[in-house]
């Protein structure tokens, strides 16, 4: 199959084909378009699957289908990540991905200066890439707010567990509009992964590769 049946917009499509991507991964053809209906999904897989592009490029089309005006402190998209590393990865594979779309992205996590942050994030952007202790020092600060969050991104949820942000996730959930869109990933799902899973999502797609 190709990305041109799943149902992406052409300016998608177009980053996809800039970036020489032919055909989709198994992820990437079972999760698009659920998710382009605005399901929840449950996801099992690891980094190297095409997890980042599975979930970027629905929720780019879904944003880019409905503008709304920036509001203040606040994002539209809002994708969860354990590390520094991995967060900047995703910001800037999403970047790439939305190339032909005026969607504004940003990244913030912890070990550098909170300042600069908290001053990209006062007009508001589209999708806010985070680490959790970051993202709630931000919130603490009233430099952001998860009112307006459409879809919810929680990204390698057992390595969330390992470093111990159960309790942050918690937090955060607990700000999150309850009329929203959830997508949980993890690389394995033991008993306490999936139960933790349960409280982000509902009626999920759950795909397994
Ligand atoms: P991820 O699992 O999201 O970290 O992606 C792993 C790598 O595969 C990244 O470098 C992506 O740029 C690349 N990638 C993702 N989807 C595709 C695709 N459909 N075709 C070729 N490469 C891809």
């Amino acid at each position: 199959s190709y990305f041109s049946d799943l149902g992406l917009a052409e300016p998608v499509l177009r980053a996809l084909g800039t970036k020489g991507y032919a055909d989709p991964t198994p992820i990437q053809r079972e999760a698009i378009p659920a998710l382009l209906e605005g399901r929840d999904l449950l996801g099992i897989a690891q980094t190297g699957t095409g997890k980042t592009a599975a979930f970027s490029l629905p929720s780019l089309h879904r944003l880019a289908a409905d503008p709304k005006p920036k509001k203040n402190a606040s994002c539209r998209m809002l994708v969860l990540s354990p590390t520094r590393e991995l967060a900047a990865q995703i910001a800037e594979n999403m970047r790439g991905y939305a190339k032909y779309l005026a969607l504004n992205i940003q990244c913030v996590f912890g070990g550098v200066p909170v300042g600069r942050q908290a001053r990209a994030l006062v007009p508001g952007c589209d999708i806010l890439v985070a680490t959790p202790g970051r993202l709630l020092d931000l919130i603490d600060q009233r430099a952001l707010t998860l009112r307006h969050v459409e879809i919810f991104v929680l990204d390698e949820a057992d390595q969330m567990m390992d470093l111990g942000f159960i309790n942050p996730l918690k937090r955060i959930a607990a700000m999150l509009p309850k009329e929203r869109q959830s997508l949980f990933f993890s690389a394995t799902m033991p008993k306490a992964i999936a139960d933790l899973g349960k409280q982000f999502i509902e009626n999920p797609v759950r795909v397994e590769v």
